[in-house]
């Protein structure tokens, strides 16, 4: 299986530098980057502007709701994401996590609404400062897992360590973290048939390499250092 390196835009970008970071992104890889798989998540209003007509990329949702339809005002289905042509969503971000309050039934149920669509989750994990401070970081990591547990275990999975004080900070996790956290990962995801585990957290065009191959993980979420087409490809390209 390939690599996977998804682009997490946040809220940034109106339509036209969706549309210019797509020319510049198609031009920096040619005909793609062999061994990787890109994923762009860029705002909704954003989505078909980030699209990429020869398919060298494909798109994905920062967000889904819990609910598959009705009067939820301001809400985006999973069937309206696979509609929109994401291929996949993510849940369960962080910043979702605190900022608006997702909790653990709140994104098993986004996961499910994704399995419905046939949209594939790209979940998050990943502890806070305070708890890795006081070593807690594999018991957050296997509570986070739990919410998997109605997740059809032989539907193919991404799921993303993010370790919270790594997001924005500039501090991106040392490679030994990153690697120890995937391994804790993998032990806890075992039954699982196809899993790829990312890392996120500050990764940048000089930290990609040393990160995927010391991390031991199938790739990156990257937030930040996405905004820029060139160094989004440069980090998809790391060896
Ligand atoms: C993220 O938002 O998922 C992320 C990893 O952000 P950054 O790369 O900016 O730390």
């Amino acid at each position: 299986m390939s690599n996977l390196f998804v682009a997490n835009w946040k809220m940034n970008m109106v339509r036209p530098q969706a549309r210019a970071y797509a020319q510049e992104l198609a031009s920096e890889i040619g005909d793609g980057v062999e061994g990787a798989e890109l994923v762009v998540a860029p705002p909704f209003t954003a989505l078909d502007a980030a699209r990429d007509p020869r398919e060298r990329w494909s798109i994905a949702g920062q967000n889904v709701s819990e609910h598959a339809a009705g009067a939820f005002t301001g809400e985006v289905s999973a069937m309206m994401l696979a509609d929109a042509g994401c291929r996949y969503a993510i849940v369960g971000h962080s910043e979702r996590r605190t900022l608006f309050g997702e909790d653990r039934q709140m994104l098993a149920r986004k996961l499910a609404r994704c399995r419905e669509a046939l949209v594939l989750p790209i979940y998050c994990v990943g502890e806070t400062k305070a708890e890795r401070d006081r070593g807690l970081t594999t018991a957050v990591l296997a509570a986070q897992v739990e919410t998997l547990a109605d997740d059809p275990p032989n539907d193919p999975l991404v799921v993303a360590y993010e370790p919270v004080w790594a997001i924005g900070t500039g501090l991106a996790a040392t490679p030994a973290d990153a690697a120890s956290a995937a391994a804790c990962l993998r032990a806890l995801l075992f039954s699982r048939s196809h899993v790829r585990i990312l890392y996120g957290g500050s990764v940048n065009s000089g930290n990609a390499a040393e990160l995927l191959v010391a991390g031991g993980v199938d790739g990156f979420l990257v937030g930040g250092a996405s905004l820029d087409a060139t160094t989004f490809a440069a980090i998809a390209r790391a060896r």
